[in-house]
């Protein structure tokens, strides 16, 4: 059985990124790097070559094992190997490799928190975007249905399902077990799965009719990392289906005299898109939003974005899909989680910490996205921040992930996924639960099944500041 302790070299190793020579080291003692994703290179796209560097990660990730929890990828791509005939990579019918692919949602979990022979290690190992890249060619060879492109296509969808009329309408209907059984047959959505309901005051809606649009009476105060002015990107989610959400978002930051707006105009990040490999998509999404988001950092405004995966689009994914263009990585540079940015003015003496209502217990699930974006459990400190509080943080994937957790073929697994969360959040007796990830909020909601609802950490703030 191969093992990462032979000492071998890797099998048809790609661009080594070492710059000393090749004595092999157990585990990167740098910092990670991350390789620009060359996905405007036919290369790209070439199976063959694509095929052997899954052979040759997927054997030193055999060899290894470390990412058996964190998702289903890992114990597919082991279970196939410890039931071929060999018992080893070389055994497993290349056919099956699509099968590890399929389970990966692009959390980044495994590259950011425990590979450690990710760039500049020579094993030179990115699992997450050696996935999709894969996915980029399953799509490209029209191997992605058209049902799955519906579901990504959440901006399309959301702006047909919140129109006033048709709104109750589809969330009547998503309730009803006939419509349930025809949506599982036309877009493979499993008939238990939580749906979003939508929402017919969407975020941009509530603004439009607000008059003090990025208005304060008090002086906009910077700090070393803020402008202390906040342009909110509202996300599809955010927009179509947790509008509160956003709406809570807005009173925290005034209520700190931050003056907040919406960007003027958004389309959906491209997120869904990328979990499906389509970046042609991505790419359209990006030529709608970055020229938007730069004239605000031009003009003084910091970003914001209330949903972690559409912050990490923008901060790390995009800027490695498009390494020259200036203008993607000014973005990158300027968008902020809510709560990093909450910390951060707390850091420069800024945020009110006059709390007039304690929390008690809150049971805080950090999402793969937010966590990935390495900037630390800020949620939590800035829950603590408030008096008799505590908050009891679990690190585990929820399994939810874009789409995984609504489709049929998947649904079983993600469910599997979330209950190690479940089993906490149960275990904490807390007088509130959340995810930083709104959709993550909703499905370990849906899990636990017990009349419950979950709340989100902003929404939380807003209820300790009594405003
Ligand atoms: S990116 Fe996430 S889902 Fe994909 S293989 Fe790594 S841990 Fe699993
Ligand atoms: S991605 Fe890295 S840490 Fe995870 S199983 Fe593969 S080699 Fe090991």
């Amino acid at each position: 059985m191969s093992s990462v302790n032979d000492n071998k070299t890797p099998v048809n190793p790609v661009k080594n990124t070492s710059t000393k020579k090749n004595a092999f080291r157990e585990g990167s003692l740098e910092a990670p790097i991350r390789h620009p994703i060359d996905w405007q290179n036919p290369e790209f796209y070439n199976e063959k070559s694509l095929f052997a560097e899954l052979e040759r990660v997927y054997d030193l990730c055999h060899g290894c094992r470390r990412c058996v929890s964190l998702c289903n990828s890992f114990p597919t791509l082991f279970d196939l190997v410890d039931e071929s005939s060999t018992m080893e990579v070389d055994g497993v019918d290349k056919k099956d490799y699509w099968n590890v692919v399929d389970h990966c949602y692009l959390c980044d979990l495994c590259y950011q928190t425990k590979c450690p022979y990710t760039p500049p290690h020579e094993w030179n190992i990115d699992f997450p975007h050696l996935m999709l890249r894969a996915k980029a060619v399953k799509y490209q060879k029209g191997g992605v249905t058209t049902s799955e492109k519906i579901l990504s296509s959440t901006d399309a969808v959301g702006k047909l399902a919140s129109i006033p009329v048709v709104v109750h309408a589809v969330n009547a209907s998503n309730k009803t077990k006939t419509i349930r059984k025809l949506l599982d047959k036309a877009l493979g959505v499993h008939p238990d799965a939580g749906i979003p309901s939508y929402r017919s005051d969407t975020l941009r809606k509530r603004f439009k009719s607000d008059e003090s649009q990025g208005e304060t009476n008090s002086e906009v105060e910077a700090t070393d990392e803020t402008n202390g002015r906040v342009a909110i990107f509202a996300t599809c989610f955010g927009n179509y289906n947790e509008p509160d959400l956003g709406e809570d978002l807005v009173k925290v930051l005034r209520h700190n005299d931050i003056p907040v707006r919406l960007v003027d105009k958004e389309q959906c990040c491209g997120m869904p898109k990328l979990e499906l490999g389509d970046l042609a998509s991505v790419a359209k999404a990006k030529e709608v939003n970055i020229p938007h988001l730069v004239k605000l950092v031009d003009e003084g405004w910091d970003i914001m974005a209330p949903v972690p995966s559409c912050v990490l689009m923008f901060r790390q994914e995009l800027p490695l899909m498009f390494p020259d263009d200036e203008d993607v990585q000014k973005v990158g540079n300027a968008i902020f989680d809510p709560f990093e940015y909450l910390m951060l003015r707390h850091k420069g003496g800024l945020l009110k910490t006059s709390f007039t209502e304690s929390l008690g217990t809150v049971s805080y699930h950090v999402a793969c996205h937010q966590r990935v974006q390495k900037i630390g459990a800020k949620t939590r400190d800035c829950l603590q921040l408030v008096p008799d509080t505590e908050v009891k943080m679990i690190e585990r994937c929820s399994g939810h992930d874009g789409t995984y957790g609504v489709k049929t073929k998947y649904y079983d697994s993600a469910m599997k996924i979330v209950k190690p969360v479940v089993k906490r959040v149960k275990q904490a007796k807390a007088d509130h639960y959340g995810s930083d990830c709104p959709m993550a909020g909703r499905f370990i909601e849906h899990a636990l099944g017990d009349g419950s609802s979950t709340e989100h950490p902003i929404s939380l703030i807003r209820k300790a500041y009594g405003i």
